[in-house]
């Protein structure tokens, strides 16, 4: 089982990725956690990668597809995986079409996620994370708090606002989305793959009826 998560930042990828992860038992791979991880431990690529990522904008896509191609070589992925935040761009995608293609897999679903612009901003300036690597659980203040204001509910830990998560550095990230990230969805559209969906506040629909929507989908298809 292959599925890609699409959408704007902040937009409930990574929460409908963790879920769909659970339900098939399959990892979520998220380049951004992957590229957070290399700057915690300071590795050439993570240096690299916090040039671009502090101001907002993507890591190049050789940097990025080569990342990726190395993590899908690993062995947990021989059945299925969840990519959380890449393919970003339409040159990842074609390269992501040309590595699944020489091992034979194709992608089952393209969960493209819609929010409503207005939402987006609020959501990142609203998130938070826990610092705890192995957990990463993420928080909203006003959608989804912790229960212990800047502490984590499941590991305790502390929580923290990502760096690119402030407001000038968002507002790129969300005009970067819309250049580079958005026609993705289209190039999805011609292969059949897309099923474009909304997780938004302002529609009551939450991360738990978009992950059943899904699940529904993909046993309607087998
Ligand atoms: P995310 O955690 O998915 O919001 O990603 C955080 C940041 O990591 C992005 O704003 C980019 O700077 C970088 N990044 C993550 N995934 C990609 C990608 N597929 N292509 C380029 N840059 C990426």
């Amino acid at each position: 089982m292959i599925i890609i998560m699409l959408g704007a930042p902040a937009s409930g990828k990574g929460s409908v990725a963790e879920l769909l992860s659970k339900e098939f038992n399959i990892p979520a791979i998220s380049s951004g956690d992957i590229f957070r991880k290399n700057i915690q431990e300071k590795t050439e690529l993570g240096l690299e990668a916090q040039k671009y990522m502090k101001d907002g904008k993507l890591v190049p896509d050789d940097i990025t597809v080569s990342m990726i191609k190395e993590r899908l070589e690993e062995k947990d992925t021989q059945n299925g995986m969840i990519l959380d935040g890449f393919p970003r761009t339409n040159a990842q995608a074609k390269a992501l079409d040309e590595m699944l293609e020489k091992d034979g897999k194709k992608i089952d679903i393209v969960v493209n996620l819609e929010t409503p612009e207005a939402e987006i901003l609020e959501r990142i300036s609203n998130r938070r994370i826990c610092t705890n690597t192995d957990c990463k659980a993420i928080y909203n203040l006003v959608l989804a708090p912790s229960k212990v204001p800047g502490i984590c509910d499941k590991c305790g830990s502390k929580l923290y606002q990502r760096e690119d998560d402030k407001v000038e550095s968002a507002k790129h990230r969300l005009e970067v989305y819309k250049k580079e990230t958005a026609p993705v969805a289209k190039y999805y559209a011609k292969t059949g793959a897309l099923f474009s969906t909304v997780l938004s506040q302002s529609v009551n629909r939450m991360k738990e009826e978009v992950a059943r929507d899904v699940i529904e989908y993909l046993k309607e298809e087998k």
